[in-house]
Order: C-alpha cells, then structure tokens, then sequence
C-alpha cells in the first residue's frame, strides 16, 4: 500500500500531513524549551527555600550591598564575619562592602576618576569605574610592563607619572610588601594633590607596635616570624605576609606617606558592614 492510498483511505491530503508534522516539531521544541525554563525555575525556588530557611534560623537577614549596588540578603556562614558574611548575590565579605561604602559616601562620583588598584582579587571597583586600571606583581618584571596582558606594578617602585591618579586602591595589599615605607610614598608621588589612597589592611588592634614578618637580605627572604601566606591571583596563588601590623599602623603609615590618614570602622548589619578587621583607611594627599 503505498503512502498516498493510505492517505486516500485515512481521508488527509500531502499538505495537511506536512502541517501536521510541523506543528509536531513546533510543539516538541516548545515543551524541551519549557523543561528548561522549569527547571530553572525550580534551582531559584530551592534558592528562595534555602534562603527562608536561613531567614527563619537567623543566619540571613536583608540588606542592601554597596558592591553589587542592590537589596540582597547577608548570609553568616559561620563565626568568623571578616570572611563569612557574605551578599547572596555577589559573595563580597565585609571589608569589601565597607570600602565600597568609603568610596560611595565620601567620594561622590568616584565612577569618573582616574582609579588605579594595586593587586585586585574581585572586580567589584572595575565594574563601575570608567577610567580604571588594575595592576600585579610579577616577581622580576619591571613596573608598567606587562605579563600576558596584565601590568606589573611593584608598589616600591611604581611606574606612574607624578600626580597623576585620583583614587589609588589596595584591598589586604599593604602587608605583602617588604617595605610599605616606599610604597606609602610611591602612592602618594602618584596621587593627584587632593587625591586619596583608600585602602584595606588587617591591622590586629591586639598588637602593640608593628613587627615585620619577613625581611629581604643579600642571601633572599629572612623570616623573622613563621611564614604566614595569603591568597594571591597570581603566581604560585600564594602571598607572603612580611608585616604584621599593629595599633601604631595609622601612624606609622602617616610617617611613611605624608599623608594625614582617617580610619572608618563603621558597623552597620543594614549593609553588611561587620566583623573582624574591617577597618578602612583613607590617606589623602595634601592639596
Ligand atoms: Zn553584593
């Protein structure tokens, strides 16, 4: 029986079997599209599940992030809030949303300026910043020379023009360095009059008086302390910690830069702003 009899006998013509099968194939791509979109759905209600859950417990609460720029929930993920409170959405910690706070209220307009960041591990600054810049170190590499793509700048050493940067950033910088004296005033060299350096470091208010941890010699690094590493997005992913630095930072960093420096040390759960050595700093160039 050939196909045209059996349609002759099922009483359909050759077009309408063809439209039939193209509203098939339509019908068949509209449910996968919506397994998709049910699926989707379904991972955000877990999400919104969870979320209540963590609202109920206590170990959420609604606020607004100053990095993302948006009502979020806080998540505490456990007791120690310097690195376990974080914005649902953009999973920034607290010293980061502070320094953004910093900039948002007493830098108007900052979006505009001239910003440069010293070792960034987020991009929470570049996202908004129109005229940023972002550096790293590369152990051997001279300042303003790149490495696959991306500058090298040592901060004892920097390779910027004399007042030249609005905002210069460094987020847990500072205590990588060997000598923060220099870097305190190769930043301020660069600064614009009236610019700032704004800047987190964990000064440990326990400690009396600033020690350095590691200390470099004609024969390589001397450790004067156990080695201690942060995290680092470059290299081998991990940092030396050379300072420890202690109740005297502020005026120590006054002396090294010639700066006046002011420390923010806000509290405020409404924006996520909490915790462990969260402190910033902001050292302002003299006009
Ligand atoms: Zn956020």
């Amino acid at each position: 029986m050939t196909c045209r009899s059996i349609l002759k006998r099922l009483g359909l013509k050759l077009p309408l079997l063809r439209e039939f099968i193209r509203e098939h194939e339509q019908l068949r791509a509209a449910h996968a599209q919506a397994l998709v979109e049910l699926q989707t759905v379904s991972a955000e209600l877990d999400q919104l599940q969870a979320t209540l859950l963590r609202l109920s417990e206590g170990s959420a609460h609604p606020g607004y992030c100053h990095c993302c720029h948006q009502r979020t929930f806080f998540l505490l993920e456990g007791e120690w809030l310097r690195d376990q409170y974080l914005c649902a959405h953009c999973r920034s910690i607290p010293r980061q949303r502070h320094l953004h706070y910093v900039l948002d209220t007493h830098f108007p307009g900052w979006e505009k300026q001239i910003i440069h960041e010293s070792s960034p591990t987020i991009d929470f600054i570049a996202r908004w910043c129109e005229r940023y810049s972002s550096s790293q170190y590369f152990e051997g590499v001279a300042s303003g020379e790149a490495v696959n793509g991306v500058r090298c700048e040592n901060l004892e050493r920097l390779s910027f023009a004399d007042d030249s940067i609005d905002i210069f950033i460094t987020q847990d910088v500072l205590e990588h360095v060997f000598h923060p004296e220099l870097a305190a005033r190769e930043i301020c060299r660069a600064l614009k009059p009236g610019g700032a350096h704004v800047f987190t470091v964990p000064r440990q208010p326990w400690l009396p008086a600033s020690e350095a941890r590691a200390r470099l010699s004609a024969t390589g690094i001397e450790y004067l302390k156990d080695a201690d590493y942060h995290g680092n997005p470059v290299g081998d992913g991990r940092a030396l910690v050379t300072w420890d630095y202690g109740a005297d930072f502020e005026r120590l960093i006054e002396r090294w830069s010639g700066m006046t420096t002011t420390v923010y040390a806000d509290v405020n759960r409404a924006l996520g702003i909490d915790g462990e050595l969260r402190e910033v700093f902001v050292s302002r160039k003299p006009q």
